[in-house]
């Protein structure tokens, strides 16, 4: 009798055990099994490159026949008389001149057909004067070099964007901004810069000297001359103890709008929303980094589990699943995993290669929409309808914090902004493109019913007339560029669609 219900017991036990089994494995096998998919399907993936004599820029598809690649001659030194030189022919040739850093802009504006380009990479050496807290630096350096640089010297940059793949030459050539919390972009952190224009003369530039093109050019897409070197404000490295809440859309709006403005501490925040088909935008996690003057400042090191986060994060391209996988992981294992004590020059030094889109047939594509405080909530409901009404693929969403920019023409946050980072996934094909442009025209008309703006270094799709509402500076700024560039000798694609059609504006 005993014996019988001993092995009774076993047997539910066995039973329990095999459920549980079950369980665990149907609980672990999907995510693992996605992932795996994933990662063969990315490791399958290899873009080309475009022949020579072709160029491209992030988008993948500008593809450009060029006449020449000037790469600015590192350890030259005369450089400039050899610059002032190639600008004079090119002139004399009537050729046209596009100046790139890294190739991150999406709508050729480092190109144009049939033109010269001036590759700036090689040009990237810098100096820190400690005692003014001032980085004199060659346009042509990336931010990953000069956070290593800065990193070994206590300080750190003060607003750059959220990866570290781009030149300084390019960033303030766009104005970019960051998620430093409180800043305005990256001009205000522009002490001066030195610029050769077309026709070879080199002026320094700052708010008391050449004013005027100082504003110009900086947001001002390579259309006013190559600028050479700039002096950045530079900021101390900083430990951080991060504070992550993942709140519903309208909490997390209102706590960005007053909670957050003004707190004490508060260095850096990263907000990304939900992309959950069915469920976008209700939710968003708040990443909030308090400076922590109470212990050692952790050093610099390698991107946290960069393989890992790539797979969960192109495992949420066309895959409702992965989406929903992906957010569960970032909000519920991740803060586990990852810790809470960050230096500052950790946190911007990621490359975009982490996420980077590699496949042939698609390609991601930026968007980035600025609107003031008061509409954020009404302009986010107004995305939600159109994403959803054209089927697009939406893969991130962050929020940032932009403080009103006093300083370049053709500005962007005019008062200060919420700014909203959206990253599409599109086919590399030309119903891709119409199916983008009439989704970004869209976008558009939401942002500006807002009072808002959308940010030009990305695909040209907004027609002349939503720029022109955008910026209505725009027909003064490319008058004031035939100004500085009379026989218009830098150009690029922007120019082509945006400034020269205005001619006589
Ligand atoms: C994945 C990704 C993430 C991004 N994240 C952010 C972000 O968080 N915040 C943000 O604000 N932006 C962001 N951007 C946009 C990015 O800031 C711009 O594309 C920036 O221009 C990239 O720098 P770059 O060196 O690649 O510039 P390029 O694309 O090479 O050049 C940009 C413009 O600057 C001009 N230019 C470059 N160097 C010089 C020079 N020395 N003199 C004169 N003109 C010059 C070029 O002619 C061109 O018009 C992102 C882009 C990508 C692809």
């Amino acid at each position: 009798m005993a014996r019988q219900s001993i092995r009774r017991r076993w047997r539910w036990l066995a039973v329990i055990t095999g459920v549980l089994a079950v369980i665990v494995l149907v609980w672990l096998g999907r995510p693992v099994l996605h992932l795996v998919f994933t990662a063969v399907r990315d490791a399958a993936s290899r873009p080309s490159t475009p022949p020579p004599g072709y160029l491209d820029d992030a988008s993948r598809l500008n593809r450009t026949r060029i006449a020449e690649v000037w790469s600015m001659p590192a350890g030259v030194s005369d450089v400039e008389t050899e610059l002032a030189a190639l600008l004079a022919h090119a002139r004399a040739e009537g050729r046209r001149v596009s100046i790139a850093g890294a190739r991150h802009t999406m709508g050729g504006h480092t190109l144009y057909s049939g033109g010269l380009v001036i590759n700036m990479l090689p040009w990237n050496q810098m100096e820190l004067d400690e005692k003014r807290d001032v980085l004199k630096v060659q346009a042509g350096a990336l931010w990953r070099d000069v956070i290593r640089y800065l990193d070994a010297r206590g300080r750190s940059v003060a607003v750059m964007q959220s990866n570290n793949s781009f030149t300084v030459g390019g960033s303030i050539s766009v104005n970019c901004h960051g998620w430093q919390h409180g800043w305005p972009p990256i001009a205000s952190t522009v002490e001066s810069f030195r610029i050769m224009l077309a026709d070879g003369r080199v002026l320094r530039c700052s708010r008391q000297e050449n004013a005027e093109l100082f504003s110009l050019a900086l947001g001002g897409y390579g259309l006013f001359g190559v600028i050479l070197d700039v002096e950045l404000r530079v900021v101390p490295n900083r430990r951080y103890r991060l504070e992550q809440r993942v709140l519903p859309l309208k909490e997390a709006l209102e706590l960005f709008e007053e909670g957050l403005r003004n707190r004490p501490g508060l260095e850096m925040v990263y907000a990304r929303m939900s992309i959950v088909p069915g469920h976008l935008f209700e939710g968003v996690i708040i990443n909030a980094f308090y400076h922590d003057p109470n212990g050692e400042i952790p050093a610099l090191g390698a991107p946290w589990a960069p393989r890992l986060r790539r797979l969960v994060f192109r495992g949420s391209e066309r895959s409702a699943y992965g989406k929903k996988l992906r957010w569960s992981l970032e909000t519920r294992v991740e803060p586990l995993l990852r810790g809470k004590i960050f230096s500052r020059n950790q946190l911007l030094n990621e490359g975009v290669e982490v996420f980077q889109n590699r496949s042939e047939d698609t390609t991601d594509i930026l968007h980035e929409y600025f609107v003031p405080h008061r509409h954020a909530l009404a302009f986010i409901q107004d995305v939600r309808r159109i994403v959803e009404e054209h089927g697009a693929d939406l893969l991130n969403v962050t929020v940032r914090d932009v403080r009103e920019d006093k300083d370049t023409f053709l500005r962007y946050a005019t008062e200060d902004m919420v700014a909203f980072v959206m990253l599409f996934l599109q086919e590399r094909t030309e119903e891709g493109e119409r199916a983008m442009a009439s989704l970004t025209r869209d976008l558009i008309d939401a942002a500006l019913a807002h009072e808002g703006r959308y940010y030009l270094p990305y695909r040209l799709h907004a027609t002349r007339e939503q720029f022109l509402r955008a910026y209505p500076q725009a027909t003064e700024f490319f008058r004031l560029k035939r100004k500085y560039d009379p026989e218009e000798l830098f150009q690029n694609m922007f120019y082509l669609k945006y400034g020269r059609a205005q001619v006589g504006g």
